[in-house]
């Protein structure tokens, strides 16, 4: 498909004005030479509307102006205490008159005296916000669960009152968010043909997967070949890569597409979050510190940082050959800079 016919299938969809586009792409010049590859960055954490922003909000505008066109009042979304998501969530229903209500799971006990980073933000945005203790015994995906549960239940007594509610999941990564990224690739990709360098790697980091998802699907409607490279920033079961398959060919015919996606399609790699979600790791902490020493940049412990700890790993290792053009996409997340310790790890 034509650039143009793409963007005439997501103009379809109703969508909120929450975000300035296109966000920056731009040669990142002195890790070039120390990395000795053509080392470009997207600046989706200059997405806006307020200096935190991310890649949530590429996928908000959809959601937003889904929930705005369903008439909701309310919306609902989950996350751990320092979700970019909940946050981004936040500010893109206070901007377009929505109420939002947050169900958090404390991951890492936050101080509720003494709040920090996302969670501040949320609470100076007057969301509503139910913080779930994890439980003794309880694994987190089963404290995640228990999660949702009360979400909907919450959710059922509104409706039982007359009120309207959207539901987000978490990450945003719905088919109507995933929707945001397919136009985020076609958009990367008209500003690498402006520039006339061909695009041979994206990295990005990987959560809920709906911005790989919408990611794959763009580059496979309009016949791109750059390989996507989705560095894991948490654990995935065994059907994790089918369900995110799924979730981009259920995006492609809700806008009218052929659903083309196949498994081949996903390079997820997991090598790079251990410990685990929310606790730095050794190769993260290099990449927030070769970052921000070498380019004056500021990457996040959770997502971005693992991130391009994969990409600097890909390259030290000769899996990307040295003089190859490529993209990082920065999702942001340096809110978590100034969360609890514990999610910051050594940085300084
Ligand atoms: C949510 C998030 C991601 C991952 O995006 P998914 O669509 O959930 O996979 C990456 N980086 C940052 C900073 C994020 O907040």
């Amino acid at each position: 498909m034509e650039y143009g016919q793409v963007k005439g299938l997501l103009a379809k969809k109703p969508r909120a004005s929450l975000g300035f586009y296109p966000t920056p792409l731009y040669k990142l010049e002195r890790l070039s030479s120390y990395l000795g590859v053509n080392l470009y960055i997207k600046r989706e954490d200059f997405s806006g509307q307020s200096l935190f922003g991310g890649n949530k909000i590429r996928k908000l505008e959809y959601l937003i102006g889904d929930a705005k066109a369903q008439g909701a009042e309310y919306v609902f979304t989950y996350g751990a205490t320092q979700s970019n998501h909940a946050m981004q969530t936040v500010e893109a229903c206070r901007k377009e008159g929505l109420k939002p209500i947050l169900y958090l799971l404390a991951i890492v006990d936050p101080d509720e005296t003494d709040l920090k980073g996302n969670l501040l933000l949320d609470k100076i945005l007057g969301a509503e916000v139910h913080i779930i203790k994890m439980e003794a015994g309880e694994t987190e995906e089963e404290a995640y669960e228990r999660m949702y549960r009360l979400g909907k239940a919450h959710i059922a007594r509104l409706e039982a009152e007359g009120h309207r509610c959207y539901d987000v999941p978490m990450g945003g990564a719905s088919i109507v968010g995933t929707a945001g990224f397919i136009g985020g690739l076609v958009e990367l990709k008209e500003q690498m043909d402006q520039i006339g360098v061909h695009c041979d790697y994206l990295f990005h980091a990987n959560g809920t997967g709906g911005t790989m998802a919408g990611l794959a699907a763009g580059k496979k409607l309009i016949g791109a070949n750059m390989h996507i490279v989705s560095v894991d920033v948490t654990c995935h079961d065994a059907a994790y890569k089918a369900s995110r398959v799924q979730l981009g060919n259920d995006t492609l015919r809700w806008l009218g597409a052929e659903p083309v996606l196949t498994e081949d399609d996903l390079d997820i790699d997991p090598s790079y979050y251990l410990p685990g979600y929310e606790v730095p790791s050794k190769g993260g902490t290099e990449a927030i510190k070769l970052m921000a020493e070498q380019e004056g940049l500021l990457l996040d412990p959770v997502y971005s940082g693992k991130g391009f700890a994969g990409l600097i790993d890909y390259i030290r290792s000769g899996k990307v050959a040295p003089g190859s053009n490529v993209v990082f996409l920065h999702t942001g997340g340096a809110t978590a800079l100034f969360a609890e310790k514990e999610i910051l790890g050594e940085l300084y």
